[in-house]
């Protein structure tokens, strides 16, 4: 069931500050996201390829669809040819896979470098100073088919609204940092991706650029 009153709350809120609200798909059915399609939405998030794959076979092309989970070099292939932003480039190897991929539909695909911020230990995600480390070499600007447009982040899944604040205000500073260092010049280095139907407000707060919400609009997944 769509929170359509919900929906225009969020969609009230991103409008007036310029955000995009990316509604996450992923376990939701086609019928679903085609309610929201008819409500205007375009911007979807979904974490697995194949599911993505099923949804853009199945659903309007101009939908803009966005991989937000973490992405397995073997099946860049199957989304290469369409997909919107990738929200979650955290290693050289998997941004010089994308950009083979992207090579070969002709294409530049839009991506976003994905930040380890939180408490919990997580494999997915740079540790701040490898990002940095990284971007010193210049690596990242060699590959002419992918185009690095941000960072993207998600907070510790903890109760304590500070804690999370603090997160990602130490994720903007890093941002701003980033664009200064070595996207001064990149008009199109200018996203941050942060905030989830937990946390959007202090995203929001701390300038964040692109929303990515699921259960907000939806209610609770079941898988
Ligand atoms: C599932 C997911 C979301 C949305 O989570 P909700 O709490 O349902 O809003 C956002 N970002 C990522 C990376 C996700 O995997």
């Amino acid at each position: 069931m769509v929170n359509l009153s919900t929906l225009n709350d969020l969609l009230k809120t991103t409008k007036e500050r310029n955000v995009l609200l990316i509604v996450v798909s992923k376990t939701r059915s086609i019928h679903e996201i085609q309610e929201l399609y008819d409500h205007g939405i375009r911007d979807f998030g979904e974490n697995r390829v194949q599911e993505m794959v099923e949804k853009y076979e199945a659903l309007p092309k101009d939908i803009r669809w966005h991989m937000i989970g973490h992405l397995q070099k073997n099946k860049i292939k199957y989304l290469a040819e369409f997909v919107y932003l990738i929200h979650a480039v955290d290693s050289l190897e998997l941004a010089k896979k994308i950009n083979k991929e992207a090579k070969k539909h002709d294409r530049i695909i839009p991506c976003l470098l994905q930040l380890h911020i939180a408490q919990e230990v997580s494999k997915f995600g740079f540790e701040r100073h490898d990002l940095f480390a990284l971007l010193e070499t210049g690596a990242l600007r060699e590959l002419e088919n992918i185009k690095i447009e941000g960072l993207m982040a998600m907070s510790s899944f903890v109760e304590d609204e500070n804690q999370i604040d603090s997160e990602f205000s130490s994720l903007k500073n890093d941002f701003d940092s980033i664009k200064e260092i070595y996207f001064k010049t990149d008009p199109k280095f200018k996203e941050l991706s942060m905030g989830m139907s937990g946390d959007f407000e202090i995203a929001l707060k701390n300038g964040s650029t692109m929303v990515r919400i699921g259960s907000k609009i939806f209610g609770p997944r079941t898988y």
